[in-house]
């Protein structure tokens, strides 16, 4: 038995009909093995969270979500014996799937200072872009922020998790295409799951080292009998990375450039030692000496290609092994978007603010109190600022859900 406020705001209750609606005709299929999964919901925005939820039967989900349309769906990475156990002593674990989670909040991108804001909710002290660990002014750490995603943004997030997929999952772990699968987080990422037997098992210290490894932490210099060693372009794992990511950064740019990026000086020097490095990598076949005297340069050429080929994860998601991750197909109750189920084909040309919408028929009028210019379907609307507004029902719901507008009255037509 669920709790259920008494009153609803007209906000929530218009929430509330059109992702009941959603689910409705909600046909997603299950998640592998399911029923020994823990599910867990949020029916409104300040509700605490339901949870130790198990179905054994695949209709009992539809059902639950038809009767209670909740805000949030989400459910275990892991297996247990008794999903429904109240606490997580009893459930017994037995094993979870290995998952990874993009998100653009905690990837720096230059548009960020077009599009989000934050707010020091102690002193009120406000700026744009990423927002700081605690407030500059007075160190409260009560920071309010307000974020956007942009196709910008979008393009950053398929690529880490292409990133992710191709080079460390596929090439260097040996997964399939078939044992991943992606899902548009609903926010601002991606989440990839990994399920297979191989990694079911991994306790937290296995999964934190494949975080480390994903992320380029820990890594050494490749030396030999007391010598710096270049690896070639072709070897595996991170040696041929680091020695790809040098190659790209030393070529298609002046010495000029390619000096002041790397925080070094054109010199003579400097110009022989690119051109030397330059050479040795596109001969090499094996391991070879690095030439002497550029032993400083190779570091800060490893660092850089290190930044650029690791991948952004969020470790804390990865080395959960008891996880609640949202579930693919239901809707996140921060946006009203699908948290929508991609193949790594369809990542990419994945269009959220297409692919993802639920609700695409019908106009609302609604008060915003902010918001950039957003292409949301096929139009572009905004910015707005504090104004009412008759726009299309999804983006309503998105703003709805997200805090930035209200329900006006006599606001809804038929949606
Ligand atoms: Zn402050
Ligand atoms: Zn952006």
């Amino acid at each position: 038995m669920v709790a259920r406020a008494k009153t609803l705001s007209a906000d929530e209750a218009f929430l509330k009909r059109l992702f009941r609606s959603y689910y409705e005709k909600w046909n997603e299929k299950p998640p592998k093995d399911f029923e020994k999964r823990e599910f867990a919901f949020m029916m409104t925005k300040e509700g605490e969270m339901v949870r130790h939820k198990s179905f054994s039967e695949w209709s009992e989900v539809k059902e639950f979500l038809r009767r209670n349309a909740p805000l949030h769906v989400f459910y275990s990475s892991a297996y247990y014996l008794n999903p429904d156990a109240p606490d997580m002593d009893s459930k017994e674990w037995l094993g979870a799937d290995l998952i990874f989670d993009i998100d653009v909040d905690h990837i720096p991108t230059p548009c960020k200072e077009k599009h989000d804001t934050w707010t020091c909710l102690n002193c009120g002290f406000a700026g744009r872009g990423m927002p700081p660990e605690e407030c500059p002014n007075c160190s409260s750490k009560r920071i309010e922020v307000k974020t956007w995603f942009c196709d910008e943004c979008l393009l950053v997030a398929k690529e880490e998790a292409m990133k992710l997929i191709e080079d460390f999952l596929i090439a260097d772990f040996g997964f399939s295409t078939s044992e991943i699968t992606v899902a548009f987080s609903g926010r601002r990422g991606f989440h990839v799951h990994v399920e297979s037997d191989v990694v079911k098992e991994l306790d937290q210290r296995a999964r934190r080292e494949i975080v480390d490894y994903v992320k380029g932490v820990g890594l050494a210099i490749a030396e030999g009998r007391g010598r710096v060693l270049i690896p070639p372009l072709t070897a595996p794992g991170w040696f041929g990375r680091v020695s790809r990511g040098v190659y790209e950064i030393l070529s298609g740019r002046s010495i000029d450039e390619l000096a002041s990026s790397l925080g070094l000086k054109a010199t003579k020097k400097f110009r022989e030692g690119v051109e030397l490095l330059t050479s040795s990598l596109e001969r090499a076949e094996d391991f070879q000496a690095l030439p002497s005297g550029l032993r400083k340069m190779w570091k800060v050429l490893v660092d850089k290609a290190v930044q650029e080929k690791r991948c952004e994860v969020d470790e804390r998601v990865t080395t959960d092994i008891k996880r609640l991750i949202r579930m693919p197909g239901s809707l996140h109750g921060g946006s009203g978007l699908i948290v929508t189920k991609l193949s790594v084909k369809e990542l990419e040309t994945f269009d959220p603010l297409r692919q993802a919408v639920a609700f695409k028929k019908g106009y609302v009028k609604v008060r915003v109190h902010e918001m950039p210019e957003i292409r949301f379907l096929d139009d572009v609307w905004g910015p707005f600022r504090n104004e009412v507004v008759e726009i299309p029902a999804g983006l309503a719901v998105y703003l709805i859900c997200s805090g930035n507008a209200t329900i006006v009255k006599g606001g809804v037509r038929a949606c």
